[in-house]
């Protein structure tokens, strides 16, 4: 079933270190070869033996209206046709921001840069550079990106692998990184206490997606605006995976809170490579050239990825958001029935079309320690009969499903019924 896949993992293996240009994609951790895709149309993807996939992965988040959507590819092809990049100003960089700016209330103003890791990069010198502090509060098992001091207690690959904190990151960057519990207001107060005046900024995913779907509890994300203001340090909310994803607004409109800072990524691009981050109009003014604070990119704001981002946000609306509810719903009430009645020990976490199946003995994953418990080895199970059966899942246990809006009533009777057989089987095993 994946004889050219295993071939073109190997030819990969000789030019490329560990035949992927993103850990994930190895399938490490659900113990097989990665497959090898060369179409998507729709919900569906097909591998390069032929296999045709219901696509709950969505490139991890950005195709909210699915593969080679018709109004995204005319975009890009007819803005192609007047250049691909002037490294220079254009018209549609100011309509992106401003419709950024409408569709997310916190931020006034917005900076484009090429990916999620720069944006967290960017925010944080940003806050560093405006609050005149070093030290950072991130959350263990939240992931933001690859930057150097990020990777400390990381969330996605790196958990997915075993690699929470990565060699090559010194020791000087490392200690200006504090980690809290995520879900626990105290652990973030108890940081605070101890480095008093020190704290530039705390970031966090709002909705963590990165060990999993873990939702705030209560008054968490409340709780943290609350300390940064009395403070005076920055709140950054991390949405590159969730903003546009779970509301129009981001986790921040669901929670009702507001952020000084907000890093995007992964839907904003349309499905081409950008990230950015936006906020307080006193602070974003502190970057160059109107400010001191340094941040720059050769093909920040691409004029083909500013257009299939713009041509994805103005297609954002209520009715998109309802059906990604509904269609999100059918499934996870279908796979809950099946976790019952086939006695699995297992439960969904789902936020919209969000969605973690996690093999687990609790009934509820709060933070990363509950995280390191779940039942990979029976994630891996799980993952190669969906595949097998034609369901493309994300190959870790660390991830979200990521639903669109294309899936129609036959993928869900189909996801539903792949997602029965895959539980009994591992039943048997
Ligand atoms: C994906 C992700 C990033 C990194 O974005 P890249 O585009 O992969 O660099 C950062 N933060 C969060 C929350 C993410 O999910």
């Amino acid at each position: 079933m994946f004889d050219k896949s295993i071939k073109a993992f190997e030819n990969a293996n000789l030019f490329i270190p560990g035949g992927v240009n993103s850990p994930v994609r190895a399938f490490k951790s659900v113990n097989m070869n990665p497959v090898f895709f060369k179409s998507g149309k729709g919900s569906k993807m097909t591998d390069i033996d032929g296999n045709e996939y219901i696509d709950c992965v969505s490139s991890w988040g950005p195709l909210i209206f699915g593969h080679a959507n018709e109004k995204v590819v005319e975009a890009i092809s007819v803005a192609s046709k007047n250049g691909t990049t002037y490294g220079a100003s254009t018209e549609i960089e100011t309509l992106v921001a401003k419709k950024i700016t409408e569709m997310v209330p916190s931020i006034e103003k917005v900076r484009m840069v090429n990916s999620g890791t720069e944006a967290t990069m960017s925010a944080i010198r940003l806050a560093r550079g405006y609050t005149k502090k070093e030290k950072i509060i991130k959350f263990a098992g939240n992931y933001h990106g690859h930057g150097d001091s990020f990777l400390i207690k990381a969330g996605s690959g790196a958990v997915t692998l075993g690699l929470p904190d990565s060699p090559g990151v010194t020791k000087n960057i490392a200690k200006d990184t504090l980690i809290a519990n995520f879900n626990n207001l105290s652990s973030v107060e108890q940081l605070f206490k101890e480095n008093k005046s020190e704290i530039a900024a705390v970031i966090v995913e709002p909705i963590a997606g990165n060990m999993g779907l873990v939702k705030p509890r209560e008054n968490f994300l409340d709780g943290l605006r609350k300390l940064c203001d009395s403070h005076n340090s920055l709140l950054i909310f991390d949405e590159v995976m969730t903003g546009f994803r779970v509301a129009k607004g981001g986790a921040q409109e669901i929670y009702e809170v507001s952020p000084d800072l907000t890093t995007l990524g992964k839907i904003i691009g349309g499905g081409l490579p950008v990230g950015a981050y936006g906020g307080k109009q006193e602070i974003m003014d502190m970057l160059a050239p109107n400010g001191p604070v340094y941040q720059a990119g050769t093909l920040s704001g691409n004029p083909l990825a500013m257009t299939a981002g713009l041509t994805v946000l103005n297609m954002l609306n209520q009715n998109v958001y309802d059906k990604l509810e509904i269609i999100s719903k059918k499934i996870e009430d279908g796979w809950n029935k099946n976790i019952i009645e086939t006695n699995t020990n297992a439960h969904i976490a789902r936020q919209g079309s969000m969605i973690t199946l996690f093999f687990s003995d609790k009934n509820e994953v709060i933070n990363y320690d509950d995280a390191l418990n779940l039942d990979v080895e029976k994630y891996a199970i799980y993952f190669k009969k969906m595949l097998e059966m034609g369901v493309y899942l994300p190959p870790s246990q660390y991830e979200c499903l990521f639903l669109s809006s294309v899936i129609d009533e036959d993928d869900i009777e189909k996801l539903i019924i792949s997602n029965r057989m895959a539980l009994e089987n591992i039943k048997d095993e």
